[in-house]
């Protein structure tokens, strides 16, 4: 069992985190930034050390500081959260090297998965559904490259093996720019990534995005915690997530979900862990796999009762997973938004001091925030400021419920994003289950 974690993150998953260790009474070391002295985590941590300057290269992603800090305060364990390092593979390395544990899988693991050619082919191994596309990275000859992109069939999209973060992708339509397309990827994935790398597969038109959570203990137990659908996004950025995904039947979800269990296994993974999939026409097919916990944990906690933080804790103290997939029990809906300081019409961000804030609450409803009456949002960082989740016996009454508690939410002082939310929760397409990823921009466009 770990002793004292330190929690290499802030904001809302530095508190979620430090909350899962004081249940399990494990000692917690907060490490942040000048500007961020005053965050509730900082606050509530048995130790806290200013490891630099508000721009997170200089704090947040100091590698040295963080690990120098761990020494100085004796932590055993380093938990990464979501976003900064927590898919950085030499970080991971680096932590290991020192003596600490990192707090999710091997640093090969993420090398294997953070590559998308090499994480797809992965996935073909053991029968994980991928895009159809190219096997591996595109060759240099252009005419078997036309020849691959017309057995694909068009539209297809070049991708940079890689990528991130919605970047380096190219949609082509025909034949006259495929070459020249490609061409304009790769010197892009050159410059963003530092690798040339692209592949090509098949561009799916209206898809929703669904993904499967998993838990695996790196000594051959392995579990899903069934799906999420993450499809209201905006610019590549989920705005409600909600579990389980509409309208998927449970044989077909647990199909896949057996899919990701078996792949787990097969790579010895270790840690939580997400698949991410496009699904269209009843099908799954896979894009990337994300090494880490994910701002949308909650809603598959909701519906499972596994505390999948906890799990994470544990089976970097060496336990072996404690649930069996027999135990996995999936009931009632789970419905999470996420409330944003920016303009709700602009997307702007709205740093500021946060003059009054009311959280809802009552039964079915979790609040999920680091924020609080008088706290000062600040400029350098993510513009989340809380996750609104709530959780019923059906998709309906969860919607009731969300409807509530962004009625009783009060965030006086900044802009935030709720009166989207608001609206959101009140379409009927979304209400009706199953829009696809281009549903919010395409409403969005209407309507702006
Ligand atoms: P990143 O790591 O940059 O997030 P992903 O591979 O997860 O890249 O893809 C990001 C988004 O790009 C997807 O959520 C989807 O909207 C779109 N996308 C990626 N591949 C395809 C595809 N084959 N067909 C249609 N859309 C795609």
């Amino acid at each position: 069992m770990l002793e004292k974690v330190l929690i290499a993150n802030r904001g809302e998953i530095a508190l979620r985190v430090l909350r899962a260790c004081k249940e399990l009474g494990i000692k917690t070391v907060a490490v942040h930034s000048t500007a961020d002295r005053d965050l509730k985590h900082v606050r509530l941590a048995d130790e806290a050390v200013c490891i630099g300057p508000p721009p997170s290269a200089q704090s947040y992603l100091d590698v040295p500081s963080i690990i120098s800090v761990a020494e100085l305060t004796n932590a055993d364990g380093i938990h990464p959260g979501y976003g900064f390092l927590s898919e950085n593979a030499d970080f991971a390395e680096q932590v290991e090297k020192s003596g600490f544990t990192f707090i999710g899988p091997t640093a090969d693991t993420i090398r294997l998965m953070g590559d998308k050619v090499s994480a797809k082919q992965q996935m073909q191994l053991t029968g994980v559904p991928t895009v159809p596309g190219s096997e591996g990275a595109l060759p240099d000859d252009p005419d078997e490259v036309v020849r691959i992109a017309r057995e694909i069939g068009f539209p297809v999209i070049v991708k940079a093996a890689a990528g991130g973060g919605g970047r380096g992708m190219r949609v082509v339509h025909n034949e006259e720019v495929l070459l020249s397309s490609i061409q304009v990827t790769q010197s892009e994935a050159q410059a963003a990534f530092g690798s040339p790398v692209v592949y090509m597969e098949k561009f799916l038109q209206r898809p929703r995005h669904v993904e499967i959570q998993v838990l695996a203990d790196g000594q051959g137990n392995a579990v899903h915690l069934g799906d999420r659908d993450c499809s209201l996004q905006r610019r590549h950025q989920k705005v409600i997530e909600e579990a389980p995904a509409p309208g998927i039947d449970d044989a077909l979800r647990n199909e896949i979900g057996d899919a990701c269990v078996r792949a787990c296994l097969d790579m010895g993974y270790r840690g939580a862990g997400t698949f991410e999939f496009l699904f269209e026409d009843n099908g799954f097919y896979f894009i990337e796999m994300n090494t880490r916990v994910q701002v949308e944990h909650p809603v598959t906690e909701m519906i499972s009762g596994v505390d999948i933080v906890r799990e994470q804790l544990l089976i970097a103290g060496g336990a072996p997973l404690s649930i069996k997939q027999e135990d996995v029990i999936l009931k009632g809906h789970s419905i999470e938004c996420r409330i944003n300081a920016e303009d709700p019409r602009t997307f702007m961000p709205s740093p500021g001091t946060i003059k009054t804030f009311h959280a809802p609450g009552g039964h079915g409803v979790r609040v999920d925030s680091h924020v609080y009456s008088g706290y000062t949002v600040p400029p350098h960082y993510d513009s989340l400021i809380g996750k609104l989740i709530t959780f019923a016996d059906t998709r309906e009454a969860a919607l009731v419920k969300m409807r509530q508690a962004l009625d009783e939410l009060v965030v006086d002082g900044i802009r935030t994003n709720a009166a989207l939310h608001r609206e959101l929760v009140t379409d009927s397409s979304f209400m009706a289950g199953g829009v696809s990823i281009h549903y919010l921009e395409s409403k969005l466009e209407h309507e702006r």
